[in-house]
């Protein structure tokens, strides 16, 4: 289903005239009206004439997280006070907090990025979509509710929290749809049961949209299979918007529109662009924004590009499910370890609840050591210490194996570990604290 198909399924290369396009004049506006970006250009030794083709976008410099803080609140954006209609604040989960803004247009821009993703979805005109993303600073909330409300889906503004009264609404209203953290649907889940309720027969959900936090595809298909629904992925952050991008029915990668950001994955040491299919870090360029537009913008998470139209027919670029950040990555004596490679090889381990864990890491002297907290599933709950000790064995050689690193496994009641409403916290990595 296309929300708008002649842009979705235009020729590439008429998509890739149209971003140039759109490029070139976002590089002029900024030279020319914006201080930040014309001394950032200058001090590159790059003017707007040198870019000549797409190609040459490698040209322009990158801007990091790192600028938003120091021109914190409001230093760097291009439209004035009177032209913005609305301020975001993100979450700070790696630092200070960062405030983007506005206008009409961002917003009209945004909507329709998330009118394109949901119709993509299956989602539109009929659905009852609940938005169990929190409402308010977080883009999450309001970004798709707005985004729902536009494709004639009736919103049930639910925010996060009163999980039981959550799952009361999903029955009464018979919500179709639910956007919300992968690990907060989890959590809904285990409180239906607790209810009596089951999401699968009891409810006419049948369809997710969760992101704002790293999750396997793993984790999707035990989602997909336990509450009977498909779980599509959805992507973006403050500074580029909000969530934005999702993956189609095909799920074979989050579709970036390319008339809205211009993508770039590379190398994080050497800054080089990095070939299809080849894992690097995300840069952005947001083309059409005006209170706060990105030029080639490090967006920190980890994933590949593929450039190949989608079975669907869409034409527009594609990225692989985001395995992380790149400051999320822990070296553990010297071992380099992505917290989603701990979750992928949990979710393989049928004994335990691959949802809920923890990843302690603590040091002695020099040497690192990590803890992993994983809660037993109810079905192997046994009082037989033998049991527990064979099944805390065979987590800690899965991981071994996984990781290259020795891990001290905890086995955990089940229910015991943190459940998340939001973004979930599942390092606490006591070296840094
Ligand atoms: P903050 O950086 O403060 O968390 P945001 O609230 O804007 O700011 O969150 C954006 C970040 O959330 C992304 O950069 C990414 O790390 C994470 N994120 C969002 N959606 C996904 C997703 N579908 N998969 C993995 N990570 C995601
Ligand atoms: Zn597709």
């Amino acid at each position: 289903m296309r929300w708008n198909p002649r842009i979705e399924e235009m020729p590439v290369d008429e998509l890739r005239k149209l971003q140039y396009k759109l490029m070139k004049t976002l590089v002029y506006r900024l030279y020319s009206f914006s201080p930040f970006y014309h001394d950032r250009m200058k001090d590159a030794g790059v003017h707007p004439d040198d870019i000549r083709s797409l190609a040459d976008v490698k040209k322009l410099p990158f801007m990091y997280k790192k600028d938003l803080r120091d021109n914190y609140p409001n230093k760097m954006f291009t439209a004035s006070t009177d032209e913005l209609v609305r301020y975001h604040v993100s979450s700070g989960t790696t630092g200070k907090p960062t405030v983007v803004g506005y206008t009409q247009k961002d917003l009209d821009v945004w909507t329709e990025s998330l009118a394109r993703s949901l119709t993509s979805c299956g989602i539109g005109r009929g659905d009852v979509m609940q938005v169990s993303y929190g409402y308010g600073l977080f883009t999450g909330g309001l970004g798709l509710h707005y985004g729902a409300e536009k494709v004639g889906a009736t919103v049930v503004p639910a925010s996060v929290g009163s999980t039981e009264k959550q799952i009361t609404l999903i029955q009464d209203l018979n919500v179709t749809a639910i956007a919300c953290t992968p690990s907060y649907l989890n959590h809904i889940s285990d409180v239906a049961e607790k209810m009596g309720v089951s999401i699968k027969n009891d409810t006419s959900l049948r369809v997710a949209v969760l992101g704002a936090e790293p999750w396997t595809a793993g984790m999707r298909d035990r989602i997909q299979e336990r509450l009977g629904i498909r779980a599509h992925n959805i992507f973006g952050t403050s500074e580029i918007s909000g969530p934005m991008f999702t993956d189609c029915a095909e799920q074979k990668g989050i579709h970036i529109w390319g008339d809205i950001a211009y993508t770039e994955v590379i190398d994080s040491e050497t800054g080089e662009n990095l070939p299809d299919g080849e894992s690097g870090e995300l840069v952005v360029t947001v083309l059409q924004k005006e209170a706060m537009p990105m030029i080639r913008y490090r967006v920190g998470d980890i994933t590949s590009l593929d450039t190949s139209v989608c079975p669907c027919g869409c034409t527009h670029p594609r990225i692989s499910r985001l395995t992380g950040r790149v400051d999320d990555m822990l070296i553990i004596r010297g071992i380099n370890v992505f917290p989603s490679q701990v979750e992928h090889c949990l979710m393989q381990i049928p004994e335990i609840s691959g949802q809920n864990y923890m990843i302690i890491v603590t040091r002695d002297g020099s040497l690192d050591s990590m803890r992993v907290q994983v809660e037993l599933r109810k079905e192997f709950f046994s009082d037989k210490i033998d049991d527990l000790l064979e099944i805390r064995k065979k987590v800690a050689y899965e991981l071994k194996n996984a990781l290259n690193v020795s891990v001290d496994v905890e086995l955990t009641a089940p229910d015991s570990l943190p459940r998340f409403e939001g973004k979930a916290k599942r390092v606490i990595d006591r070296r840094v604290l």
